[in-house]
């Protein structure tokens, strides 16, 4: 299943995409779903963000190519982090640079939506608690994450998160073609079977220290190839078997 978020009438309600067209949801998103009234084609609607999560858990430092370029040292343990849900942004919403960084990067990143609250689950149980992933944007001022011992500043800008453009369900998370283009040109192409740190033991680690909720979100780290946005670029990051989220960037 693709499971969207769009705004209707001022009302935003979660969908189905089969064809290109969007059906409303009948039941619990989080529960048991049915497919109810046509809604609408996927042209006509506007996508929101696909979830509404109340934290989103970013990892650092998880495929070791993006170490080596940051020249870091591989972590012992996940590196985890914060952004704030005032980040989060939908496909096709502006990415907005903030006046005070002169150096805003992208960041592709599969990002996991939990469906159920997860506390302690181990990692062979914890994709069970996945409801799906979608692609992430984990923006970052790359210049104020210099400046900073800690993130919280250089990663939680508004709109520093996009996500979209749906979730996916049923997706095995561990051999996915991922990539980012800025205006159509490649930027990052890998695979997450690079990962450090699978998404399951994300889990496992994230859930030991705090409750995942229904909508929250987990930002699994990105591949080699981070480099800057400028105003008037476009990003789009692609993930196999999800879809393109796309971006303008805005001053
Ligand atoms: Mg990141």
């Amino acid at each position: 299943m693709k499971i969207v978020r769009f705004a209707r009438k001022d009302k935003a309600r979660y969908g189905l995409v089969e064809k290109n067209v969007i059906y409303a949801i009948k039941g619990d998103v989080f529960g048991t779903l049915e497919r109810g009234e046509r809604a609408g084609a996927l042209s006509e609607v506007r996508l929101l963000a696909p979830c509404t999560p109340t934290k989103i858990v970013a990892v650092g430092r998880n495929y070791a190519e993006h170490v080596a370029e940051m020249q870091s040292d591989v972590p012992a343990e996940p590196l985890i982090f914060l952004k704030p849900p005032s980040a989060v942004i939908g496909p096709g919403e502006m990415i907005v640079y903030p006046p005070i960084s002169q150096r805003v990067d992208h960041e592709a990143e599969l990002a996991a939506v939990i469906g159920r609250r997860a506390r302690n689950v181990s990692a062979d149980e914890a994709l069970d608690y996945v409801l799906g992933y979608t692609c992430g944007n984990d923006v970052t001022a790359r210049d104020l994450q210099r400046q900073d011992d800690q993130w919280a500043r250089s990663k939680g800008f508004d709109t520093f998160c996009p996500l979209g453009p749906w979730i996916v369900t049923g997706l095995d998370p561990s051999d996915l073609a991922i990539e980012s283009r800025v205006n159509g040109q490649v930027r990052q192409r890998s695979c997450t079977s690079r990962m450090i740190f699978s998404i399951a033991e994300l889990i496992r680690y994230v859930t030991q220290v705090m409750t995942l909720e229904p909508g929250d979100v987990i930002l699994s780290g990105t591949p080699a190839g981070v480099g800057p946005l400028q105003p008037g670029d476009h990003v789009e990051v692609e993930i196999e078997g999800i879809g393109v989220l796309e971006n303008p960037v805005a001053q």
